[in-house]
């Protein structure tokens, strides 16, 4: 089957002010891409999303929230729920970021009830998995992924609604990309458990980005991988260059 590919740009806690995340949407108006060979997906803090939703959805973009409450709606602070999202017309959100689980304390079980909530309100999510570097060192990357897959896999009804980001976390925001073949193997290996733990056409037709330092660069090569169907990409999403990502994979 192929696979169109998806590139996410997740812009994490930036821009610092609006004007500069209105400035680079229309930065990125100049390049363009073609949105019938690539979906686009961008991921603004919450506060920012709902003013550069039109902008973006202008480009041919969709809107992405960067996380989402485990429960529904009632007395939880702070939280906002998948079902918020829909209704706000937001049709994406990350789910299992490793700056959610390593820095917020989010666990497996969280991203499942995430997940669950996010399949009965009909929300697409980028689900992240990803080993830390002493897991990779000790020859524990597959079993860490299959474990926050594994997670999941009871919760999730649809298919079509999830997309698996790759995220190496000793590659996330430290300019050390995984090769491509070290990419590969592991995106083989999550789409061979997909296989064995659902079904063949599952395994077939998800879509794995790749996630971890990517760059206008490094992206072309890896790009060309068969288990690599697109990039999620933090700090390269917040320049005007980003589009150069998209185009290379469209
Ligand atoms: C990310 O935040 O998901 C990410 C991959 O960041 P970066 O591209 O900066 O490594």
């Amino acid at each position: 089957m192929s696979r169109k590919p998806i590139v996410g740009g997740n812009w994490k806690c930036n821009p610092a002010k609006l004007a500069d995340a209105k400035a680079l949407v229309e930065a990125w108006k100049e390049k363009g891409f073609d949105k019938e060979k690539v979906d686009v997906v961008i991921a603004p803090t919450a506060l920012h999303l709902g003013h550069v939703k039109t902008p973006l959805e202008g480009l041919g973009m969709a809107v992405c929230a960067q996380n989402v409450g485990k429960n529904d709606m009632g007395a939880f602070t702070g939280e906002w729920t998948a079902a918020h999202l829909q209704d706000m017309e937001v049709g994406y959100t990350l789910i299992g970021h490793s700056e959610r689980r390593s820095k917020y304390g989010e666990t497996d079980e969280d991203t499942a009830l995430k997940v669950e909530k996010c399949q009965e309100a009909g929300l697409k999510v980028i689900f992240c998995i990803g080993e830390l570097l002493e897991e990779r060192e000790s020859g524990k990357t597959d079993e860490v992924n299959k474990r926050q897959l594994a997670a999941i896999i009871p919760k999730v009804k649809n298919w079509d609604l999830i997309v698996i980001a790759y995220e190496p976390v000793w590659a996330i925001g430290t300019g050390k990309v995984a090769t491509p073949d070290q990419a590969e193997e592991t995106q083989a290996a999550i789409r061979a458990y997909l296989k064995e733990a659902v079904s063949a056409e599952v395994a077939d037709k998800v879509r794995i980005q790749y996630g971890g330092s990517v760059t206008p660069e490094n992206c072309k090569e890896l790009i060309t991988k068969p288990n690599i169907d697109g990039f999620l990409v933090g700090g390269a999403s917040l320049k005007p260059s980003f589009m150069e990502i998209v185009t290379a994979v469209q």
